[in-house]
């Protein structure tokens, strides 16, 4: 009796990794292909002031609209693009695309900033720089409205390389901001070294708050003294905002006030905002 439980309970395990190498190799064929398909599109999350409540930017985030299985999120095929190698051309798409977008809300009168996720794979392509560089030029966006948001993991070799890199992107107008703050390992010493505009306090923090007061505080001061604008995300509640505008921080994003838009979307949100302009400490924002 014992033994047939164990062996069905054999066959059941390598049915389930035989499936699961299948959905793998089935997603990986389907990512293959998505770049050539245009299945990639860019969601915008604005980014807030705490203190007026004003759309100052947008975080772009990347999905994928598959043609069965609906729209995805990057958790659901960002590491299977990085173990492919495809994060370099998928990542190149996406700088592209938002470079592209922003020129089109400047044109469209939307003077607003768009940020970019860099994954640390795409360090590896040694034409990242390079291809950044040229994006004002090969695009017509504005590089002043472009910022780029890497973690701490790619500080963390305080490679000579980086820190060029990172300052050259930097005296071409783009902005650096740190993503995630707080997760990584804290060596202090490079907020000084790398030309950091921006640090992303992580979601895990303002998720409890509470109990993680004494750190975020510690983050909010860090970004006073060294004169770097300190972001919360994943503010979801009125109370999380409460305490961001009693703590002094600077900018806010998450579901509280929306989640990530298509672009028009987005768009029609941010006009709608200007509108209401005069009236913005009254407008309540849409609960998730
Ligand atoms: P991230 O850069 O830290 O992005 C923030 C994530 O938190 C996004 O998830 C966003 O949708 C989500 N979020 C925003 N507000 C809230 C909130 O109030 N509550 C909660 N629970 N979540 C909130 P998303 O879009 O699934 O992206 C996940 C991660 O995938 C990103 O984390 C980023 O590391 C990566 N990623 C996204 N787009 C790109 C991209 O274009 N390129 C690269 N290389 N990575 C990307
Ligand atoms: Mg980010
Ligand atoms: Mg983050
Ligand atoms: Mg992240």
């Amino acid at each position: 009796e014992a033994k047939t439980d164990r062996a069905n309970r054999c066959t059941q395990f390598s049915m389930d990794l035989r499936e699961r190498m299948e959905e793998k190799i089935a997603l990986e064929k389907d990512l293959l292909r998505a770049l050539d398909r245009g299945e990639f599109v860019m969601f915008y999350q604005p980014r807030l002031c705490v203190q007026t409540g004003r759309i100052l930017s947008a975080e772009a985030l990347l999905r994928w609209q598959h043609p069965e299985r609906g729209l995805l999120g990057p958790s659901l095929f960002i590491q299977a693009c990085e173990e492919m190698g495809l994060i370099i051309d998928v990542g190149e798409w996406v700088y592209r695309t938002v470079a592209r977008q922003q020129r089109e809300l400047g044109e469209a009168g939307i003077d607003i900033s768009l940020s970019i996720n860099l994954s640390p794979r795409q360090f590896s392509d040694p034409e990242l720089i390079e291809k950044i560089l040229r994006l004002p030029e090969e695009t017509g966006c504005a590089a002043k409205r472009l910022g780029f948001e890497i973690t701490e993991s790619v500080l963390l070799g305080d490679s000579e390389a980086i820190r060029t890199a990172l300052r050259r992107m930097k005296a071409k107008g783009f902005e650096i901001i740190i993503d995630d703050f707080g997760t990584g390992y804290s060596n202090l010493a490079y907020l000084q070294k790398y030309p950091i505009g921006v640090l992303k306090i992580d979601q895990t923090f303002i998720k409890n708050i509470r109990t993680s007061e004494p750190i975020t505080r510690l983050i909010l001061s860090l970004g006073n003294v060294l004169n770097v604008r300190v972001v919360a995300e994943g503010v979801e509640t009125r109370e999380q905002l409460d305490w961001l505008v009693e703590n002094g921080c600077d900018e806010y994003q998450g579901y509280y006030f929306s989640r990530p838009l298509p672009l028009a979307e987005f768009v029609e949100l941010y006009r709608t905002q200007q509108r209401l302009e005069p009236h913005l400490k009254m407008v309540t924002p849409k609960q998730p």
